[in-house]
């Protein structure tokens, strides 16, 4: 039987692995700071993906009414020619 010192428990060190309820709480805590750090990437990529709509927006709108005020200028040019 051993004696942890860092949250008091008693267990049986069998593996070697030290005391199991320490180990599971830093797979816990490990387990717990990967999904905030998935839940930030998340955040941010879906900012990013949210940015550039509105970019492709900005642009793709008045890139599409240019392409049809040339169209509209080039057949009045091949008409009036
Ligand atoms: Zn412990």
């Amino acid at each position: 039987m051993k004696f942890c010192m860092k949250c008091g428990a008693f267990y049986e060190d069998k593996d070697g692995t030290g005391c199991p309820k320490c180990a599971e709480n830093a797979r816990l805590r490990a387990a717990a700071e990967a999904a905030e750090i998935n839940h930030q990437m998340d955040a941010e990529s879906a900012r990013r993906a949210r940015r550039r709509a509105w970019i492709e927006l900005i642009i793709g709108v008045p890139a599409f009414i240019g392409v049809i005020y040339l169209i509209v200028y080039l057949i009045r040019l091949i008409r009036g020619a």
